[in-house]
């Protein structure tokens, strides 16, 4: 149950969010749009850097899994097979009182109303959560679509085009980031449930009998991503293992985040069996079994699953590095000031390094500095305002290294660099400042 210590860090993180520029609410001088929200410009930065950094470990490092972009619309026929027309569903109930809808699974008390605390709730009903629209002039059944609920269907419909193109063997992998629509309940915990979110998915076909190593592997591959590139102690991630499983999975796992609101799950790792191929095989009536030609037999390819929500990872990364401490000030009649920081890891930080001339009239000297790290780093420039209120606003958007010019610098030829985590200042020539940051914004090279 979330306490109001914890409901405290979600409303400061988010009054964050919109004060710095990473996440506003969709639309919002209409009064918003439950479940939708836009990346501001720190957002939106921070959204593409862990997604290539994805897209790197996933698919660019690798020989054994390509990309694919497909539609966020296609033949309704995907979704019949895949089960989510009939199947893809919550079961919802409303209080009759104060008329609020919940999921049934997410009520601590049965047939309580959570909110006004009403012992009259509807009895529950399954709501399915494919958003529908129309393709074409006629807004009918036979005209009606809908906007992918996940972003892994067309893998396993593009399957049989995408290894034939690749070239490509069994055991390899697909891989495929977008936008998902669910028309969630009761969107939550700010971006944590949404109504439109980004998946990063991909889909290791392999054979049956090794089907298991590679759930294996891929588990532990996906750990790693949190723990040893985005920089997750371990005691924030956990993994649950599904006690109950879908008919036709063998395994299945959440890695999970500690929020602020409680353990929350960030991504899925899954067994799927040979379901998705063979239902699409069923439904296309296309015979989209695999020829092994070494072992001269036909089968359908199991499938292994990592399947990860890119706005989760983002509050996650967001929540993790959200600091408050008290800092020295130079501010009248107070020695130290609350100081809010993000410790975002420094290779997914949408500012870098900031480049900080302590007088405008140092500028002839550090705008050449700051276009040369540009070239290499994510960098801003900033003249304007008092050197701590420079700082304080870099603190809050994530920014590891501030680096400061100031009048020695026309004199030793070096610059400040101050560390956003230590609070250490290290003085670093011109010259090699570059290479003091590649050293600890992409340590690996
Ligand atoms: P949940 O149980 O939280 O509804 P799920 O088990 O339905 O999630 P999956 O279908 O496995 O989720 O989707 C894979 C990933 O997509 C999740 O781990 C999550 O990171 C992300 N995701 C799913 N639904 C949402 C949503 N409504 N908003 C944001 N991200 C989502």
């Amino acid at each position: 149950m979330s306490t109001d210590k914890q409901n405290d860090t979600m409303e400061k993180l988010v009054a964050l969010c919109k004060r710095r520029g990473f996440i506003f609410q969709s639309s919002e001088i209409y009064g918003g749009i439950n479940g939708f929200w836009d990346y501001a410009p720190y957002g939106v930065t921070l959204r593409r850097a862990v997604e290539g950094l994805w897209w790197k470990y996933m698919v660019e490092d690798r020989e054994d899994v390509v990309g694919l972009d497909s539609t966020i619309i296609c033949n309704p026929m995907v979704w019949k097979a895949s089960g989510h027309l009939d199947q893809f569903s919550d079961k919802m109930t409303d209080c009759k009182k104060c008329k609020k809808r919940y999921r049934v699974d997410q009520l601590e008390t049965p047939g309580v109303c959570p909110d006004c605390g009403a012992k009259d709730m509807t009895e529950p009903r399954e709501f399915n959560l494919m958003m529908k629209t129309f393709v074409g002039p006629v807004f009918d059944d036979e005209h009606t679509a809908y906007l992918r609920a996940e972003t892994c269907q067309p893998i396993f419909v593009d399957f049989e085009q995408v290894r034939i193109t690749a070239r490509q063997k069994l055991p390899f992998g697909i891989a495929q980031t977008g936008k998902a629509f669910r028309n969630e309940i009761n969107p939550r915990f700010f971006t944590f449930r949404s109504r439109e979110f980004v998946q990063m998915e991909m889909e290791f076909f392999c054979r049956d009998d090794e089907a298991m190593k590679w759930y294996e592997y891929w588990r532990e591959r996906r750990w790693s991503f949190y723990r040893d590139l985005l920089g997750f102690r371990e005691d924030v991630l956990r993994i649950q293992h599904h006690e109950k499983l879908a008919h036709y999975a063998k395994a299945a796992l959440d890695i999970e985040f500690a929020f602020p609101f409680g353990w929350g799950e960030i991504e899925g790792v899954h067994h799927r069996g040979t379901w998705d191929m063979s239902r699409h095989a069923e439904y296309s009536k296309k015979d989209l079994r695999y020829f092994d030609q070494e072992k001269n037999e036909r089968f359908f390819p199991t499938v292994i699953e990592t399947s990860c929500g890119l706005d989760r990872i983002c509050l996650a990364l967001l929540a993790n590095g959200y600091r408050e401490d008290m800092a020295q000030t130079k501010k009248e009649g107070k020695e130290e000031d609350l100081r809010i920081s993000l410790s975002l890891p420094p290779i997914v930080a949408p500012v870098q390094v900031a480049v900080l001339p302590l007088v405008k009239k140092l500028n002839e000297k550090a705008e050449p500095l700051y276009r040369d790290l540009k070239r290499r780093f994510r960098a801003e420039y900033d003249d304007g305002g008092t050197i701590g209120k420079r700082y304080r606003r870099q603190d809050e958007i994530g920014t590891p290294f501030c680096v400061t010019m100031d009048f020695d610098s026309l004199e030793d030829q070096a610059v400040t660099v101050r560390n956003r985590d230590t609070m250490t200042q290290e003085r670093v020539g011109l010259d090699q400042v570059a290479n003091y940051l590649e050293a600890r914004i992409h340590p690996a090279g």
